[in-house]
């Protein structure tokens, strides 16, 4: 039985508890960072940084299957996952120790163990207590199923997915948001059959609609198939595989079923409610400071309501880091966070969509312009459609940006930076873009915008 005495005393270690527990160790805090499993959570081990491995093994597949058209004699001979594995887990476990190393350099103390919290300033950790002026709540996220939807045997959820030793023939998704697209990309790549299910009229139904239109156009061209607006019913297993039925009565017939209809918070029995921290469906609930009803009892990451993002979790541990070291960090928005949709195409987007930008100011008050990908050299040279819409207020800022295509994710740094800074196309039309990239697609619609397109009629 020992005591131990923080500053600051985190719950999870996690994107968003280990970055606010760096950011306090700078700031001259001494923390406490209570892990039950591994430094890094959900986005190093089981979710954005595996993830990605198999989706770049993905790209190399198709690549290899294309050769020809590049001018490249190579064959397809198909996928070694147990190569696959080696490459991701060595990525994982990589990563995985760098970070151990930062946190120790940092001075931070890590608790092994399960914590509950016990007061508002106390965790407990089996026999240990853990006490800190200031606690930081972060303990993330798992995959939800829907009611009566059991997980087991074929079906399955990304964590998993991620550890298939064989590659499926044929996969039944449902759920056509982030993880489904992802791992229908990734299959779909690999040589299986993929039938997504999605309830809602689109695939990547939170994008602007020109996006998953442009999307579901670039799956089909895959031969990626799926059903939109109707939703799952039931699941039968048997020795062969499962069958999924929908509402309308339609079956599908595949090896598994992954279940990717988004993540729920982990939060029950961790003694938050008893310590008076108001949550709702699980959700812990903050003001845009995030500050629990709990004085000194802060929340961050996925199980405050919002985007469960990794970089938000990073970008919520610092501002509460910086809140509590009296440096008055500014709020951002969930809406001016950037998010990526990793698949074959890439969404990217910040800001509001062109359908929300006319409801909020009005539709004559705003203006889009939609850049077509075909008429940007890089782009071509990858090979890949797709397009660019910036969407400004009429001599106003930028307030949205939409892309669809390879590799687009790596452009959203300087969109988000457009929409964050308010800035208006012509304050960003004169800089430069270099030339041949994709990023100068995005350069072409600020210059359209701005009344001088370039490559643009
Ligand atoms: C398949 C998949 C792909 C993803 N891809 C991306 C992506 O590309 N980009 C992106 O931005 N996001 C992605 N995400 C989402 C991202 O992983 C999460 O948003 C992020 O990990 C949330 O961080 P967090 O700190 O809130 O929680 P987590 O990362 O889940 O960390 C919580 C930590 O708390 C620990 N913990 C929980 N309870 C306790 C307890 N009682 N005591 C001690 N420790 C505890 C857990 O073990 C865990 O380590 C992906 C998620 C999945 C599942």
């Amino acid at each position: 039985m020992s005591e131990q005495n923080f500053d600051l005393v985190i719950l999870g270690g996690g994107s968003g508890g280990y970055a606010a527990a760096l950011r306090a160790s700078q700031l001259g805090m001494t923390v406490g960072l209570i892990e039950k499993n591994k430094l890094g959570g959900t986005c190093l081990h089981v979710g954005c940084i595996p993830t990605k491995a198999l989706l770049h093994a993905a790209e190399v597949a198709d690549v290899a299957r294309d050769s020809a058209k590049y001018g490249v004699q190579a064959t397809f001979d198909g996928i070694d996952i147990a190569a696959v594995t080696t490459y991701r887990q060595g990525i994982v476990t990589s990563k995985f120790k760098g970070l151990q190393g930062l946190i120790k350099a940092r001075g931070i103390t890590v608790i092994e163990g399960e914590g509950k919290l016990v007061s508002p300033t106390t965790v407990q950790v089996g026999d240990d207590t853990v006490t800190g002026k200031n606690v930081i709540l972060a303990t993330g996220s798992y995959s939800r199923s829907l009611p009566g939807l059991e997980i087991g045997g074929k079906v399955i959820t990304s964590e998993q997915a991620l550890e298939l030793d064989f590659v499926p023939k044929k996969v039944a998704v449902l759920g056509g948001g982030v993880t489904g697209v992802e791992f229908s990309s990734v299959w779909k790549s690999y040589g299986a059959d993929v039938h997504i299910i999605e309830a809602l009229p689109h695939l990547v139904p939170n994008e602007d609609e020109s996006v998953s239109k442009q999307f579901e156009r670039a799956f089909r061209k895959r031969g990626i198939e799926f059903t939109l607006g109707v939703r799952f019913k039931s699941v039968e297993q048997n020795e062969n595989g499962v069958v999924v039925t929908l509402e309308n009565g339609a079956t599908i017939e595949a090896d598994l079923l992954l279940v990717a209809v988004g993540r729920g918070p982990s939060t029950a029995n961790l003694g938050f409610e008893e310590a008076g921290v108001t949550v709702d469906r699980g959700f812990v609930i903050t003001n845009e400071r995030l500050a629990t009803s709990v004085p000194g009892v802060y929340a961050v990451g996925d199980i405050v309501p919002g985007l469960q993002l990794a970089h938000r979790g990073f970008q919520q541990g610092i501002f509460v880091a910086e809140e509590l070291a009296g440096l008055n960090p500014i709020v951002i928005d969930d809406l001016n966070i950037p998010k990526v949709t990793y698949s074959d195409p890439e969404v990217a987007s910040v800001g509001l969509s062109e359908a929300k930008a006319a409801e909020k100011y009005g539709a004559d008050k705003v203006s889009a312009y939609d850049y077509n990908l075909a008429g940007n050299g890089k782009s071509h040279i990858l090979g890949t459609a797709g397009s660019i819409k910036v969407v400004r207020v009429n001599d106003g800022p930028v307030v949205g940006v939409h892309m669809i295509g390879a590799r687009v994710g790596e452009l959203i740094g300087e969109a988000q930076l457009a929409v964050n800074w308010e800035a208006y196309p012509e304050d960003v039309a004169p800089l430069v873009h270099a030339h041949p990239t994709q990023n100068e697609a995005l350069g072409e619609a600020f210059l359209a915008l701005a009344g001088k397109p370039l490559h643009a009629i």
